[in-house]
């Protein structure tokens, strides 16, 4: 069968899709990504249609087909089981001379979906010539191949937001790497890494990531600018900008995410100040990943319908610290302490000092997601002795709250 293979612009053009159910519910999510007018002729629909319908995304016409339907459509769907009712949509359809996608019988098609992947500003369709298996075959090894193999720099990570021409000029994306377990990056932070020219990395990023990174990509790592932290900041905003003003396509990694506790802001605002474009990627972070791997839901029904995350690092008896710990130890809800461990003496026995209680469970959670993972429960009272006996190192985070024995 010779195809003649065609991309179409269906933005604000009516799509008819017949059927409301399993198939069109899979259908309709691409069409309406394309910007389609999608209307829906169907007596039921599945719940995630209706929910389309309810929000105004689709028309729905809860009805049986009628000939007239097709008029004005530029594609119809055909999303039924009954080989008479998609029969009489493809006559109607060849009437009108309108192209007509059948799921049930795809000989009886006059247009027929691709197997799909997207990358980016990159999209990969795959028809074949009845076997569909082989098309999603395909599909997935040139996916594989455009993720993390030959083609991985292909895709791009030029044009950030991946709608569009490439963006001429510099670039920077700040980018959450996750906890450390390289498969907990986003898709899009890595198809982002996979297409830089730049890597300014941070220490608690995943070195496996950085592994895979083509030999041409200058790699900074910040870990090891020397000065102050204070002016190691600094001198990674002027890397950032400089390289992105050189035209460069810069990906700043940063371990979990770049907002929490990860002076991304601060990146975003230097970059800006300069005229840097910047794209953030949000990650995992290990606020929540780290508890989670061990065992540990932030919430939890019944237990805990709220959760904070508090930096450690200033102790609480500092003039310059601003976490209110009298406030935190009246919370029932979890608590997440990051970079808290060396002050967790100090942490622990303020919070019983303010009123938790001394047998509140209390975790630590080290290298969450890592080889390196440990995990320790005590209670509050106890918690920072059996964190010194145990050798438990950074990073780590704390989890104190009821949640700690939930799962346990
Ligand atoms: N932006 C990061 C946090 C940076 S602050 C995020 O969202 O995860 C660094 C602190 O994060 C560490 O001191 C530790 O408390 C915590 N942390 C980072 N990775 C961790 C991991 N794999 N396991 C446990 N804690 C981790």
């Amino acid at each position: 069968m010779n195809l003649y293979p065609l991309a179409l612009r269906l933005t604000d053009r009516r799509v008819l899709v017949v059927g409301g159910g399993a198939v069109a519910t899979r259908r309709v999510p691409a069409l309406l990504a394309a910007g389609a007018r999608v209307e829906v002729v169907a007596p039921e629909l599945t719940p995630a249609l209706r929910a389309h319908a309810d929000a105004g995304r689709v028309t729905w016409h809860a009805r049986r087909f009628a000939a007239a339907d097709v008029d004005g459509a530029w594609l119809i769907q055909v999303a039924v089981d009954d080989p008479e009712a998609a029969a009489q949509v493809s006559e109607a359809a060849e009437r009108a001379q309108v192209f007509c996608v059948r799921a049930d019988d795809r000989t009886a098609a006059t247009a027929w979906t691709p197997a799909v992947t997207r990358h980016g500003a990159v999209t990969v369709a795959v028809t074949d010539d009845g076997d569909r298996r082989r098309a999603l075959a395909v599909r997935d090894i040139v996916a594989a191949a455009l993720e993390n193999g030959p083609l991985a720099g292909a895709a791009g990570g030029r044009n950030a937001e991946g709608d569009g021409p490439a963006t001429v000029g510099g670039h920077v994306a700040l980018v959450g790497a996750g906890p450390g377990d390289p498969e907990l990056i986003t898709v899009k932070g890595r198809r982002l890494l996979a297409g830089a020219d730049v890597v300014v990395a941070d220490r608690l990023v995943p070195g496996m990531l950085l592994g895979e990174l083509r030999a041409e990509v200058e790699f900074v790592d910040a870990a090891k600018i020397p000065y102050g932290p204070a002016a190691a900041q600094e001198e990674i905003n002027r890397i950032l900008v400089e390289r992105a003003q050189a035209g460069k396509f810069v990906v700043r990694l940063k371990g979990g995410d770049p907002f929490v506790f990860g002076r991304g802001g601060e990146e975003v605002v230097a970059c800006a100040k300069a005229g840097v474009p910047v794209t953030v990627v949000p990650g995992v972070t290990s606020s929540i990943a780290a508890p989670a791997l061990g065992g540990i839901p932030v919430t939890h029904r019944g237990v805990a319908h709220e959760f904070t995350v508090v930096s450690g690092h200033v102790p609480p008896d500092d003039p310059s610290s601003l976490v209110d710990w009298a406030a935190l130890a009246r919370l029932r809800g979890t608590l997440v302490v990051l970079m808290g461990l060396k002050n967790l003496p100090r942490i622990a026995a303020r919070l019983l000092a303010e009123g938790r209680a001394g047998d509140t469970p209390a975790a630590v959670v080290q290298e969450g997601s890592t080889d390196g993972q440990r995990v320790l429960r005590s209670t509050l009272r106890e918690v920072a002795d059996a964190v010194a006996g145990a050798g438990i190192r950074p990073p780590a985070v704390v989890v104190v709250g009821d949640v700690v024995t939930a799962l346990a």
